[in-house]
């Protein structure tokens, strides 16, 4: 069954009664060209479990299910159920989890269903939750190799921006903490059924080993990160000493002994700047 024949998928959705739901960022991939890119990019192949975050119609589901030895998908829309028992019957390796992926637990799910295996996430996300499921993944520290997404355009220059330079943000920090981003590729609106308003880019973040910090160390760095970007063209001083009760003079000596200029502004930081001050604040 080609599930990106426009003609084909209005028959299923005629068929069982299936309109799409705006609120949950039903856009359908069309182009037939994207998914099996996805799969291939996303090192889907024998051997691997793949996680995927909304099936849809199970357009990307299928093309997971042909390379690797299983796949594990979450979807929250149960009106999908009969038309995917449908689009997928003649695939026995996957299992899909009728849940909200936010209010799932991931973590047992992978040991319940893929114990040894090598996970990797592939998704089209759903946009409205594209920074809460990132780092959800990456946050819980799943299992989990390399994690392949569809994402807003303009999230994934976000998400792949490299800190210190002008586009990046709280979750540019955040998302390079945890792995090495990549935009892998663009993909025009007009690859989606119905079409959104923006343009996508599928980003491949591949997952680092643990940093070594322990979780309280790690909570003051997300901290500090927060607050310094809470004003991101201002200078981070103001915002970091409200947040850490620490007075501007003493974050000034702080942020000099860690080679920090007082007057910086938050997308003037690396990572490992962020890092310093973090350990500097917290061993004072
Ligand atoms: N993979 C399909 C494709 O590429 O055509 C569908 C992608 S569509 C952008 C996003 C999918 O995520 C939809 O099927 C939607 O129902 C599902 N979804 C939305 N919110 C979700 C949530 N909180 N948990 C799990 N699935 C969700």
């Amino acid at each position: 069954m080609e599930l990106t024949n426009i003609g084909v998928i209005r028959d299923l959705f005629e068929r069982h009664g299936f309109s799409f739901t705006k609120s949950l960022g039903q856009n359908f991939l069309v182009n037939p060209a994207v998914c099996p890119k996805i799969a291939e990019m996303g090192g889907a192949k024998p051997g691997v479990c793949a996680l995927e975050i909304g099936t849809g119609v199970g357009v990307l589901t299928k093309e997971l299910a042909e390379r690797c030895d299983k796949v594990i998908a979450v979807e929250i829309d149960t009106s999908l159920k009969p038309i995917l028992e449908e689009t997928l019957a003649d695939y026995d390796n996957v299992e899909i989890v009728f849940a909200d992926v936010m209010e799932t637990d991931l973590a047992a799910l992978l040991a319940e269903k893929a114990a040894g295996m090598e996970v990797v996430v592939c998704a089209n996300l759903p946009y409205y939750i594209t920074s809460p499921v990132i780092m959800r993944v990456l946050e819980s520290r799943l299992p989990v190799s390399a994690m392949t997404v569809m994402v807003q355009k303009e999230a994934a220059d976000r998400i792949c921006a490299k800190p210190g330079t002008r586009d990046c943000g709280a979750i540019s920090c955040a998302v390079s903490y945890y792995s090495e981003p990549k935009l892998l590729f663009k993909v025009g609106r007009g690859s989606f059924m119905p079409s959104p308003n923006v343009d996508s880019a599928v980003i491949r973040l591949d997952v680092k080993p643990h940093s070594g910090k322990a979780p309280e160390e790690e909570k003051l760095l997300f901290r500090i990160i927060r607050a310094a970007f809470s004003q991101r063209r201002k200078q981070i001083a103001n915002p970091l000493s409200a947040e850490l009760g620490i007075s501007k003079s003493d974050l000034a000596e702080l942020m000099q002994f860690c080679g920090i200029k007082p007057t910086a502004r938050a997308e003037e930081l690396t990572l490992e700047d962020f890092e310093r001050l973090a350990a500097a604040v917290d061993s004072r």
